[in-house]
């Protein structure tokens, strides 16, 4: 069956704290659970490896896109589903990986900046505030919002499940998932 798996990159983009990697680590636990071949590149990660040494200028970051990009997409083209979650925050380097790739779902992880600032998962934003950081994204660096992704979810207004859902739903009809046959109770 999985053979026959059609590969696909699902890119979740948004701001630091807004949730992509939340929604990333639960549809991946949806998608292993039906059998799918899975992998993940998760932004953070990345920079201690793939990117390693690139900072945050605008060129670094669209480097390191382009880096993740390329990898994608040679998982992509073998059947894989990819799980990207990386800030992303420039939407030309987001079209370059979305030409790229061809099989490609953009994931907008919607939070307004107030919500991210408040829940600072990391501390960052306490960080940035105080200059202890600098170019982070949202406080003094750009975040250039989706203008027509393939799902949005607001983390803010919806829970997770919803959230999850959406991004399933999706894949789902786009044809890149089989549909669950029974769902996972246990799952979120
Ligand atoms: P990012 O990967 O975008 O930096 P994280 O996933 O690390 O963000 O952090 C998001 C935080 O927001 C987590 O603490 C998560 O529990 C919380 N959160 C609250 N509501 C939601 C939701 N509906 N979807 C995703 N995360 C949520």
């Amino acid at each position: 069956m999985t053979s026959e798996q059609r590969g696909v990159t699902v890119w979740f983009t948004g701001l630091s704290g807004a949730g992509k990697t939340t929604i990333r680590m639960a549809v991946e636990q949806q998608l292993r659970h039906r059998g799918l071949k899975v992998e993940v590149l998760d932004g953070d990660i990345v920079r201690q490896y793939l990117t390693k040494g690139l900072g945050f200028s605008k060129e670094d970051r669209d480097e390191n896109i382009r880096r993740i990009g390329f990898v994608a997409h040679l998982l992509t083209r073998n059947g894989v589903v990819v799980l990207v979650s990386a800030i992303s925050p420039y939407e030309q380097a987001r079209a370059e990986v979305r030409q790229t790739i061809g099989d490609f779902v953009e994931v907008f992880v919607n939070a307004p900046l107030s919500v991210c600032e408040q829940r600072d998962v990391k501390g960052l934003y306490k960080k940035a505030r105080a200059g202890e950081i600098k170019h982070f994204t949202g406080i003094d660096d750009p975040y250039e919002v989706p203008t027509n992704p393939d799902v949005e979810c607001h983390t803010d207004q919806e829970t997770l499940e919803e959230s999850v859902a959406t991004v399933l739903r999706h894949l789902e009809a786009a044809g890149y998932v089989p549909t669950a046959s029974v769902p996972n109770p246990s799952l979120p």
